[in-house]
């Protein structure tokens, strides 16, 4: 097992990290932005190391800062967290270069799994369903033209570089292709240094349901249940809960089985989702994040088992200790991304928390780095903390993320907490009757 671990991340993340790592026996080594320096993870870290100005390229985005950090405290492993380096192959193989293990997957399944072409090139080698569309990038407006009358309309233009939902833009006809090709070209490029687009098929009221793996490099794999992210804003998710309103245990075991079964021929090892659009009962690869998400904690909730932990163990070389039938998911849980942003413009709201109390109480786990007095700083993103809940029922889940809502105070700055507590109490999050649409929807219509 490792000796000390550096955490190559900020906020709640790096708190997560940290807090596994300690239960593990294992020291851990902060970094941080002057930006940071009182930051929470900062603080509860054995060493701390300041790596640099604000700007994340030139501090969590600073590899040389970062191996620098590794090298004057003896780190033995990083750990990514999610977003930063998190999925850049290079960093991956720099680490290793430098005899430093990278928590994550294998530099090679973080490179085809970054191109989103590549990924589902290779997702369907694996037998993975995947979305209707071209069979590669699409560089020619005619070609591109056939290949969507093929399809039929709508259709996606997508960055293969993608992520974050950049550089994404439909077509509804074909008047509207030539430009949404050039507009996702100009973005993707813009935002990935990749101009690298494909086409999909548009799915008109899909569910996002994406399925959490586990894979150790020696051929073993296991999946942990789904995800169902379908309430999202800008192709951001906002709330998560599992197991997914609606799917039945066979269609779960099913594209459960079909994921486990390609992590399995590829050797993959870390955690890893795969994400899926569902509609009218079929499941569509989108793409695979080859990193911890934001959203695991619903997982950990269902399943007993703590997903940092578990990436920890594979990276120290541990087969996985368990098989399929030995996991046991039970109950439901639900995560609510609460984000300093005003509940209806959604504007950022960076500042001072003047008072902070998080709710307590059975069934509920906040994932946060706030505290009270401390200074979001305007130069990341804005989430500040997960609010997750978990009962023996769907309902009884609900319930309890209500009262959790109502309990948790944020003053000094602009919180989404209105937001949720809105949607808690709407009948169709009542009833799991959503689509990706239905919370621009909502919002559109005044909430
Ligand atoms: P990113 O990596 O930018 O997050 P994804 O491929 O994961 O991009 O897609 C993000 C979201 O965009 C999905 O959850 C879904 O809401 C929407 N989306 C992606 N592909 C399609 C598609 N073919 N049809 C309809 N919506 C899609």
């Amino acid at each position: 097992m490792f000796e000390k671990i550096l955490i190559a991340n900020r906020g709640e993340i790096a708190l997560r990290i940290l807090r596994a790592a300690k239960e593990l026996g294992i020291a851990t080594v902060a970094v941080h932005s002057t930006a940071d320096s009182e930051a929470m993870h900062v603080k509860l870290a054995d060493e701390s190391v300041c790596i640099g100005p604000p700007a994340a390229r030139d501090s969590y985005l600073n590899i040389p800062a970062l191996l620098a950090a590794c090298e004057i405290t003896g780190a033995d492993a990083i750990h990514p967290g999610y977003g930063f380096l998190s999925e850049n192959a290079k960093f991956a193989e720099i680490c290793t270069d430098h005899g430093v293990v990278f928590i994550g997957p294998k530099a090679d399944h973080i490179r085809i799994m970054g191109d989103k072409i590549e990924a589902k090139r290779t997702a369907r080698a694996l037998g993975i369903p995947c979305v209707p569309g071209s069979e590669g990038g699409v560089t020619d407006d005619d070609e591109a033209m056939k290949i969507a009358e093929g399809i039929g309309f709508p259709v996606l233009v997508k960055a293969a570089a993608g992520g974050g939902g950049r550089g994404m833009k439909v077509a509804h006809t074909a008047a509207d292709l030539s430009e949404a090709l050039a507009t996702a070209r100009t973005e993707a490029k813009a935002a990935f240094g990749d101009d690298a687009v494909y086409l999909e098929k548009y799915l008109e009221k899909p569910r996002h349901i994406e399925i959490q793996i586990l894979g150790d490099g020696l051929g073993n794999a296991v999946h942990i249940g789904e995800r169902d992210c379908s309430l999202q804003r800008r192709h951001q998710k906002v709330l998560e809960e599992t197991p997914s309103p609606a799917l039945n245990q066979d269609q779960r075991t099913r594209i459960g089985e079909i994921c486990a079964s390609a992590m399995r021929k590829l050797q993959y090892s870390g955690a890893g989702t795969i994400e899926f659009l569902y509609e009218n009962g079929e499941f569509y690869f989108i793409e695979m994040n080859t990193r911890i998400q934001v959203e695991h904690p619903i997982t950990e909730m269902i399943s007993g088992l703590d997903l940092i932990v578990e990436q920890i163990k594979i990276a120290s070389g541990s087969p996985l200790a368990y098989k399929q039938e030995d996991l046991d998911l039970r109950g439901h849980s639900i995560e609510c991304r609460i984000n300093a942003e005003h509940p209806a413009t959604f504007r950022p709201s960076p500042g001072r928390i003047l008072y902070y109390h998080p709710p307590g109480g059975v069934g509920v786990r906040v994932d946060s780095a706030a505290y009270q007095g401390y200074v979001i700083p305007p130069n990341y993103d804005s989430m500040v903390g997960k609010l997750i809940v978990q009962g023996r029922t769907r309902n009884e889940a609900l319930m309890r993320l209500r009262r959790a809502l109502d309990e948790f105070i944020v003053d000094g700055v602009d919180t989404t907490l209105p937001l949720f507590r809105a949607l808690v109490r709407n009948s169709e999050i009542q009833d799991g009757a959503y689509d990706i649409h239905w919370l621009e929807k909502f919002l559109a219509a005044g909430g």
